[in-house]
């Protein structure tokens, strides 16, 4: 029995405080933290001690398996061509953006002022900003996101009493967000006017009473209807009442004016130029932004909005005041380049890419996404290459999320920046290169 215990190779496992000796966990110890060294290194032990691995090789075993930082959300290369996606963080930032985060990571005067020493208002560079964007607004309120600035509205506008909706626009927004149980959550009633595809003014008008708290106008983002359709516009609704009932648009994408790319996307700037009395709107779509509710609109129901004690449960923190004031203030977002980029440039890279790493180019359109500008697609072109790459490709180190459609993996540059096409190009060949995967 002796003999044989200096054989067993578990009895070779180092310990773990030993292994932790090791400068280069020892440096990494410093930059992430003790426990998740710790936990790459209890993973080697095991793995050795179940005979998968040399004991010797713990340390080197432990170094390979560490997370490049604290975080397991990774950065991903976006080449489906969809710019805008909940599922993998909707709109990238700017660098300026990245730049504005991290200076207030720290210690800012975000509620005080240098200059007297006292408290000032929360985020007042950030509404100036928004205010100058909108200059139709009479004041504007940022909250957490779209659906906070929903809640915001009319619970403060309406609870207890009835919210007006057309039928039309009793609609999913997103996975399992319908509008209406959002609505219903803050203690309104939601009343249905109208039908499906059809709402006149008169529907509005007959529903009119002293129960009404406000009207909501939803842009309906992710789907058309046509045909025989039609519905109050913002003006007509401004009117009922003789005004007096306040009109709440959420014009979902955050537009802030139009975009002549995106026509039927309504737009802030326009939407109060239509008699809106409040409208609401998210941060990281259209705009370009971080995750945040937009509140724009009449000066008085807006601070009827911030004094609201709910509105204090739905407020954003530094960073989400510093990433929006940069979007609005710094140079033109991301997703504004990868929207209006020009196809005859995407397909130059395309055809670039093709020649390192083979695939054929083809015309591939883009879409907007994230519940924005439904059936406008965007013209472009990817490199098609057969269909067992988009695993592998979604398995790198950094992510590659292709689109695979018709049995092929499109490789859609449209969202990737152009300073990563040699990346891209590197990925690619390396699943070539890997034994697995048979090249088309
Ligand atoms: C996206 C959207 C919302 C929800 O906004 P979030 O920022 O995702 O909370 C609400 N209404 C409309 C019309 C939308 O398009």
């Amino acid at each position: 029995m002796s003999s044989s215990q200096g054989d067993d190779p578990r009895r070779r496992i180092p310990r773990t405080d030993a292994v932790l000796t090791d400068p280069r966990l020892a440096e990494a110890a410093a930059r992430l933290g003790t426990p998740l060294v710790k936990q790459a290194v209890l993973d080697a032990q095991s793995l050795a001690r179940q005979g998968g691995l040399d004991p010797a090789q713990v340390p080197e075993a432990a170094v390979a398996a560490l997370p490049s930082a604290a975080t397991t959300l990774r950065r991903i290369l976006n080449a489906t061509g969809v710019v805008l996606h909940t599922n993998i963080g909707r709109a990238p930032l700017s660098a300026a953006t990245v730049e504005a985060l991290a200076a207030a990571a720290g210690y800012t005067d975000l509620e005080y002022s240098v200059d007297t020493g006292q408290r000032a208002r929360r985020g007042r560079g950030t509404m100036a900003s928004l205010r100058a964007a909108v200059p139709a607004a009479g004041d504007v309120h940022v909250v957490n996101n779209g659906a906070a600035a929903l809640v915001l509205a009319t619970t403060a506008l309406a609870a207890g009493q009835q919210v007006l909706v057309s039928r039309g626009e009793m609609v999913e927004i997103g996975d399992g967000f319908r509008l209406p149980d959002l609505v219903a959550s803050t203690g309104a009633r939601l009343r249905e006017v109208g039908t499906t595809n059809r709402t006149t003014l008169a529907d509005y008008e007959n529903a009119l009473g002293p129960d009404v708290g406000c009207v909501l106008k939803v842009h309906p983002s992710n789907f058309r209807i046509e045909g025989f359709t039609s519905g109050a516009s913002v003006a007509e609704l401004a009117t009922l009442n003789g005004g007096a009932v306040p009109v709440v648009v959420d014009i979902g994408s955050g537009l802030l004016s139009p975009d002549p790319l995106l026509p039927e996307e309504p737009d802030a700037a326009t939407v109060l130029g239509q008699g809106a009395d409040v409208v609401t709107a998210s941060g990281d779509k259209l705009l370009g932004g971080p995750q945040a509710g937009l509140l724009l609109g009449d000066a008085e129901l807006i601070e009827r909005l911030r004094r609201h004690p709910l509105a204090r449960a739905l407020r954003v923190d530094k960073l989400t005041l510093a990433a929006l004031e940069a979007t609005l203030a710094g140079p033109a977002p991301p997703i504004t380049q990868y929207l209006h980029a020009d196809p005859d440039r995407l397909r130059a890279r395309c055809e670039r890419l093709s020649e390192a790493v083979g695939g054929t180019v083809v015309p591939s359109d883009g879409v907007v996404g994230g519940g924005g500008a439904p059936g406008l697609r965007l013209a472009g072109w990817a490199v098609a290459l057969p269909e067992p790459y988009a695993v592998p490709l979604r398995r790198q180190d950094r992510p590659l999320v292709c689109r695979v459609e018709r049995d092929r993996t499109l490789v859609d540059l449209r969202c990737v920046p152009e300073s990563e096409d040699d990346t891209v190009a590197l990925m690619i060949r390396s699943v070539t290169d890997a034994p697995s995967v048979e090249p088309g």
